[in-house]
């Protein structure tokens, strides 16, 4: 067995790209900030590269368990259930995707891709999806189920968050600060772990509920002790997830023009709207290196 999920997706023909994208424009020059786009979007056409983050050691455990099953959760629109479909195809796991609410024909193109690439999808209520942590909920699945390897909602767990970590391991530059958008914040959890002495990790909100998401990444935080270097702003979700304003369709539109980068309207779109008020507020110092991390362009919801 291959120790490396990256070389066996290369030689299966999937490569692994995602390079440092100089952004110029003139509002970084007025405020002599340097922008980066670290491209994760690349390294997967239909799945958020972020999600790929998060599934690498989590299938090299499924791995060392020996589990031939994954089984996760998620919304209708899951970017997450997506990746795991792919994933599991690729790397020889069957999948099983417990879908958030009923079931809809026909299927919308998230999960109608999820099933063409050989998942097979189940739907569970909604007061029963919200009991999902219960250990009870988890030996009833067993039992209609069998083994199965578990990754949580959102893929999000210890294991992810090691992967994520790899984002900073693979940018070649020195940086000060590092932004991404946050969902479960388990990339931005990833991020603060694997930054030098000086930098730190700027997470944008997508969703609101100040607390629970501030909780959750210190939660998973391998190094307790690097409180000082992350921090959150909610003062870009423009009103909850997946909600939007025609000032950031614009913004995503005048992006795409200017520098032929596909921002979406959930995450991506909603941190470079924040990361450009910021600069232009004047949050950064002349001369700092500011890396975005471009998680993907998924569907478009955890
Ligand atoms: C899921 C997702 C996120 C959120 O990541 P978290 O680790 O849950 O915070 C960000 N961007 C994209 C494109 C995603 O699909």
């Amino acid at each position: 067995m291959k120790e490396n999920l990256w070389q066996i997706a290369e030689s299966m023909g999937q490569p692994v790209r995602a390079p440092l994208q100089p952004i110029h424009d003139p509002l970084l020059d007025a405020h002599g900030v340097r922008l980066f786009l670290k491209r994760e979007d690349l390294i997967h056409p239909h799945v958020s590269g972020n999600k790929w983050r998060k599934l690498k050691y989590n299938l090299l455990q499924a791995r060392a368990e020996e589990q031939s099953t994954l089984l996760t959760f998620g919304g209708a629109y899951s970017n997450h259930i997506l990746a795991t479909a792919h994933a599991g195809r690729l790397w020889g796991f069957r999948t099983i995707g417990i879908i958030r609410g009923e079931a809809y024909a026909p299927l919308n193109p998230v999960l109608a891709a999820a099933q063409a690439a050989g998942m097979a999808l189940r739907y569970m209520p909604r007061w029963r999806y919200r009991q999902k942590e219960l250990p009870e909920v988890a030996t009833e699945l067993a039992q209609r189920f069998g083994p199965f390897y578990l990754l949580p909602e959102g893929g999000t767990n210890q294991l992810a968050v090691q992967g994520c970590k790899e984002i900073v391991d693979d940018i070649a530059i020195p940086f000060d600060t590092i932004v991404c958008p946050c969902g479960t914040g388990g990339t931005l959890a990833g991020l603060a772990a694997g930054l030098a002495a000086g930098q730190q990790a700027l997470g944008v909100a997508v969703l609101r509920g100040e607390n629970f998401l501030d909780d959750a990444v210190r939660r998973l935080l391998i190094r307790k002790d690097c409180r000082a270097t992350w921090q959150l702003t909610f003062d870009y979700h423009l009103g909850g997830y997946a909600k939007s304003t025609p000032q950031l369709l614009e913004f995503i539109e005048s992006f795409a023009r200017r520098h032929d980068v596909r921002l979406d309207p959930v995450y991506t779109g909603k941190m470079m709207f924040g990361l450009y008020d910021l600069i232009s507020k004047g949050r950064f110092r002349t001369g700092e290196t500011v890396v975005a991390v471009h998680t993907g362009n998924g569907s478009s919801d955890m």
